[in-house]
């Protein structure tokens, strides 16, 4: 019986997961759909019980579910209890197991594609959501010594830092006003934008998560959004002389290791990029 692996958001049409995810399927002979499921957020949980049909191998979970989605699991594992988001749902034999694998996806992108050193270093995070999330969690652990937040809604920047509180690391959340942004970019060695802004397809796609003008030329700009490739804030980036690195790698990475927990395979890497880049 052909089997499914489902992707939850809202809306989708964003989404370029099917398309890598069922070129490595194909390439791997494995007898599964990648299937696009978008959810109302009313109809979140009777949507998520659908997996635990024998059909479905799990789904994938994207914006704006990452949080949402916990309490309707069987399962956090610890880990993605701990970065407090799930963009990985397997169903071990009706049993739906929430799993975290932006914070790898994350990580390869900074280090293996960009070859940034996050040790001892300063970074800004605009954005408070699940992918903020994984990527503030990842850079704990590796080491950063200063973390500043900014959210268009204050109070979600707020619940990181009082959920990281105790990690080895200095947090702060800032103003998301241009004075006070302009003060911290202008020091940071990495800034990331974990926020929607600027996403093709959207209300926000010709705009940039923050204007500013101190963008340092030393520093690295990562955009989580993956299309356009060169978002609106990377294009401001550039200017500025930074060193610049949109979503894709984060995104095929850590579809690499969904893929290994769904079918229990090696993720084609080389096919799933090769996928992406033809249909960006
Ligand atoms: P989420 O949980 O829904 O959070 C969305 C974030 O964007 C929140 O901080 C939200 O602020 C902010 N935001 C949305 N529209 C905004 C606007 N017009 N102005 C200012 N802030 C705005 O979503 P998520 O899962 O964290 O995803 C965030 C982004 O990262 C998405 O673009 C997603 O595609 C991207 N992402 C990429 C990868 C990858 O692999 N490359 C992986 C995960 C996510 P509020 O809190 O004020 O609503």
């Amino acid at each position: 019986m052909t089997k499914k692996i489902g992707l939850f958001g809202y809306p989708l049409s964003h989404s370029i997961s099917p398309v890598f995810q069922q070129a490595a399927l194909d390439y791997c002979s494995l007898d599964v759909i990648y299937k696009v499921w978008p959810v109302e957020p009313a109809n979140l949980q009777t949507e998520v019980d659908k997996l635990r049909s024998m059909d479905y191998l799990g789904a994938g979970i994207t914006i704006p579910y990452k949080e949402k989605v916990m309490p309707f699991l069987d399962v956090v594992d610890p880990f993605a209890s701990r970065v407090g988001a799930v963009n990985t749902i397997v169903n071990n034999g009706g049993r739906l197991i929430g799993h975290n694998t932006d914070v790898y996806g994350f990580m390869q992108g900074l280090t293996e594609t960009a070859k940034f050193s996050p040790m001892g270093k300063r970074v800004l995070v605009v954005g408070a959501g699940g992918a903020a999330r994984a990527g503030i969690f990842g850079l704990i652990q590796s080491g950063v010594s200063m973390i500043s937040i900014a959210n268009r809604t204050k109070e979600r920047a707020l619940q990181i830092v009082e959920q990281f509180v105790d990690e080895e690391v200095e947090m702060e959340v800032v103003r998301s006003d241009r004075y006070e942004l302009d003060r911290v970019v202008k020091n940071a060695d990495l800034v990331v934008n974990a926020t929607s802004v600027g996403m093709r397809n959207s209300a926000s796609e010709n705009d940039v998560p923050f204007e500013t003008g101190s963008i340092s030329p030393s520093s690295l700009v990562y955009d989580m959004v993956y299309t356009p490739r060169d978002t609106p804030f990377l294009v401001l980036a550039k200017e500025a002389g930074a060193d610049t690195l949109g979503g894709l790698p984060m995104l095929i990475y850590q579809g690499s290791k969904s893929f290994s927990m769904w079918t229990g395979v090696d993720a084609p890497i080389n096919i799933m990029f090769d996928a992406a880049n033809d249909v960006l």
